[in-house]
Order: C-alpha cells, then structure tokens, then sequence
C-alpha cells in the first residue's frame, strides 16, 4: 500500500503549535515516502466547531507551508456515508441499539464508583433490547468480549490492550449522528489511510478504532502516536505558557521556516543537528526516530533557531515576511523608501524576531514623532548644532548619496572639530533615526537617502536650537 497520511483537526479553535507538530510530522512522513498528505475537517461537533476556526487552521497550514495532496474534506459532508457504515454494522451484528436512558446509565456509572470498579457500560442491551416506545436508541458497537487488541506503534513499540477493558462504545447518537470513533474509522478506512499519526491523547481510542475497522474488514494502518508537548514548568503546553496559536507566532515575528524547524526538534532528533532545511527534514525525518517522553516547549531556542534562519534566508524571503509586519504597522515599503531586502540586510544582525526588525525599520520609512528621550538628552547638547550644521553643509554639497563617502565626511567631521567618532555620529544617527540605535551610520544614511537625511538633520538641529533656550 503506498503511503498516505492525514492531519485530522477539529475546527474548534486556532491551530495549536502541539497540532501544528503532529501535521508536520505527518506531512514529513508522506513526503519521506513519496506518498500523499490529506488534510480533514473533522466538524462533526456542530455546536463547537466554527467556519473562523476552520480559516484559522487553512491559514495556519498555508503560512507553515504544509501542502496537502488530498483535502480538505469535511466530515459533515459525509453524514450519508457514515450513516451507511453505522446500517452496515447493525446489519452484521456488529453493533446494536440501545435503549438504556442517561439516569439509568449515570446510576451503573455511580455504582460501579462505589465498587471501586472502572465504569463501563455493562452490556444490558448487548442480548436482546427492551425496546422503548417514543425512545429514540443509541448504537453500540459490540465489542469483542474476550481476547486482545495488539498493535505496534511507531513510536511507543507494541501495545495490547484486553478486549474486556473497552466497553460497546456509542457509535451514533440518539439523533442519528455519527461520533468520532466511527467516523475516524469510516474516514481512513475510505480515504486510503496506511499511516496515521496523531496525539498520544488518542492512543486509548485507538483499540477501539481497530477492533471496529476488523469489523469492516478494512486493512489496518500503521499507528503512530505523539508524545504531548509540555510548558517549561513541566505541564501540558497551554495559553498560559505564552503563544500556542500558529499564528500567534507569525504575529510576534516568527519566519515559519523557523517554527517548523523548531517543532521538528521537538520530539525527533537527528544526531545533535539543530538546523534543518525543509528538504533536509523530508530526507532525514523517521518516525522511528521520535522520542517516546514528552518535549518541553523552550522559546529561548525558538528565538536562537528565528535568528539563524533571519540571518541566514535569502534577504528576499526575509522581505517577503517583513512586509506584512511594515503593513500591520500602516507603512507600504513599494510607495516610498529603500528596497525592503536591502533593510533585511543592514539589520538582520541584530533583529531576533521581524517584530523587533520592523519596529527598528519604521523611520527607513516614515517620519518619527519624537526623539527616544534619553538618546535625545544623551546626544543633543550645547555644541551639537554645529556638528550637524556643518555635517549638513557637507552632505548637501553631495553629487552622490553613497555610504563610503558619507562615512569619510563624519571621519573627517570629527577629526576637524576634535572630536571621537562617537560624537559626531551618535547625534547624526538619533537625528536621522529619531533613536539611539541602528545600522552603522553609513548603512543607515544610504538606505534613508538624500531627501530625508537633509530634512531630518535641519529638524534636529532646529530642535537642540529649541531646547538650548
Ligand atoms: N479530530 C481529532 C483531534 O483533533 C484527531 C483525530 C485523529 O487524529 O484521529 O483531536
């Protein structure tokens, strides 16, 4: 059977960095293997599920760059086809109605507690069902009653788990609808699945799904289970512990690249290799090689990982990325200003995240307010004028804006007014950039050019001019 994988999220929420991990590592496996990745809407909870949380995972998958072969299929577009199924089974025997009211099942459940016993349901419709008038039945799947169900996980070995530990579990409501057990079955059973891989959180359903899929006499897949994703204190990773939305990752200026490359370390390792390229992780990526202990989530080396790929893309890419944050920030870089890549080069040094490169790139772009205040205190004093008037006079006399010569004029500036560099260049640079860091003073000069460089060193040394009397 050729490979196929599936990421199976349900749409009641935003794309979670731990559902984000098991797409990954899901796609990673159907690419490995020149096989085919689906992507499922698993909506059948009509009152949880919404169309924003479907968006919020299309665009999460979109931004990460995890293309899928086959999908999205919806699982509320299937209700016939499981419907079917569930008819099917009832038809072989394998599954049954049930009658037995929530009072009566709340008080088996408190009884067996009392018992100290594992509550479960206790088979009293399994024989023959007392059928209720105006009662609309559950279905049941009759469970094997004896024997066991073995698989081998990919990453947590073989596991078995006794038949008498799983009850007849209800495959469709009173109302007729389907609920997750079957419809994840009927869903890879239809949809070719041979790999599915997915949360340990669903390692105790899959029993069940086996033993229902043997009913059908589907080909069983191979199973793999993720370990869960934990905060830095030990916990499961939640809202608490800061960003678990995809996006919100995007927003606090993240390169997906960067996240995908994170997550992938997260639970799998190749040797002691932190730094993967997309087709690196397809070559090398193993389900075997999945860790079967939890990983903690450690943004620190998030941070480390965003800063290598923002160093070391392509500036276009980076650009590409930035420019959203410029947007959000209501500056179109194509309507005025320096090529974006070129502003990706001057500071990718010294931005970990495109939050911090686009907040310190707004004055490449547009005119400041005001001055940082203690760059301003620190750098306007009695005498800078003077410097800046004759730096200007100087600049203005300039045929070509280049950044070799603009940096010889502030070395001789300095060396004729006896002055260190620092004097000259650091009030130059909190007047053209309004803060106290930036490029170096050539870089920044040249990437702001002519126009807003002798406009804004007139308006600084107007302003010194204003607060010396
Ligand atoms: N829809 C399930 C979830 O979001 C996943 C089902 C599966 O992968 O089998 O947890």
């Amino acid at each position: 059977m050729s490979i196929k994988t599936r990421f199976a999220p349900s749409p009641t929420g935003y794309l979670h960095v731990g559902g984000a991990r098991t797409a990954l590592f899901s796609w990673l496996h159907a690419k490995k293997n020149q096989g085919n990745f689906v992507l499922r809407i698993e909506d059948t909870d009509l009152e949880r599920s919404t169309q924003a949380s479907v968006d919020a995972i299309l665009e999460g998958m979109e931004w990460l760059g995890l293309d899928y072969d086959e999908g999205p299929f919806y699982q509320t577009h299937r209700f016939d086809r499981y419907k079917e199924i569930i008819q099917q089974l009832l038809d072989q025997g394998d599954a049954y109605h049930c009658y037995c009211s929530k009072d009566e099942l709340d008080d088996l459940r408190e009884q067996q507690m009392a018992n100290k016993e594992k509550p479960r349901y206790n088979g009293k419709c399994r024989q023959s069902a007392e059928v209720k008038e105006g009662v609309n039945p559950v279905v049941r799947f009759r469970n094997q009653a004896e024997g066991v169900v073995t698989w081998v996980d990919a990453v947590k070995g073989s596991i078995t788990v006794a038949n008498q530990e799983l009850d007849d579990l209800i495959i469709a409501r009173s109302d007729g609808t389907p609920t997750y057990n079957l419809t994840v079955v009927v869903d890879d059973m239809d949809m070719e699945i041979s790999d599915v891989v997915r949360g340990d959180d669903h390692v105790n359903n899959t029993p069940r799904q086996i033993n229902i899929l043997k009913a059908l006499k589907a080909e069983l897949p191979n199973y793999a289970h993720l370990p869960m994703i934990l905060g830095d204190d030990g916990a499961r990773l939640s809202k608490r512990h800061g960003a678990v939305s995809v996006m919100q990752y995007r927003d606090e200026g993240y390169l997906p690249e960067a996240l995908l490359n994170y997550l992938v370390r997260l639970g799998w390792s190749h040797g002691d290799q932190e730094l993967f390229t997309r087709e690196e992780m397809i070559e090398l990526f193993d389900l075997s090689n999945v860790n079967v202990a939890a990983s903690a989530f450690n943004t620190e080396k998030l941070v480390w990982i965003n800063h290598q790929y923002i160093m070391n893309s392509e500036p276009e890419l980076v650009a590409k990325h930035l420019n959203w944050h410029m947007l959000q920030r209501g500056i179109d870089v194509q309507a005025q200003g320096p090529d974006l890549q070129d502003v990706v080069k001057a500071q990718r040094e010294r931005s970990k995240t495109l939050v911090e490169m686009a907040d310190a790139s707004i004055y490449f772009y547009k005119d400041f307010d005001e001055y940082d205040a203690k760059a301003a205190k620190k750098n306007f004093k009695v005498g800078t004028d003077e410097v800046l008037t004759k730096l200007l006079s100087e600049f203005s006399a300039l045929d070509t804006w280049s950044g070799t010569v603009l940096h010889d004029i502030v070395l001789a500036t300095a060396e004729q007014l006896e002055l260190k560099l620092g004097k000259v260049a650091q009030p130059l640079r909190v007047a053209v950039c309004g803060a106290g860091m930036s490029p170096s003073i050539d870089v920044t000069l040249e990437l702001l050019g002519r126009e807003k460089t002798l406009q804004r060193m007139e308006r600084a040394i107007k302003y010194i001019n204003s607060i010396k009397d």
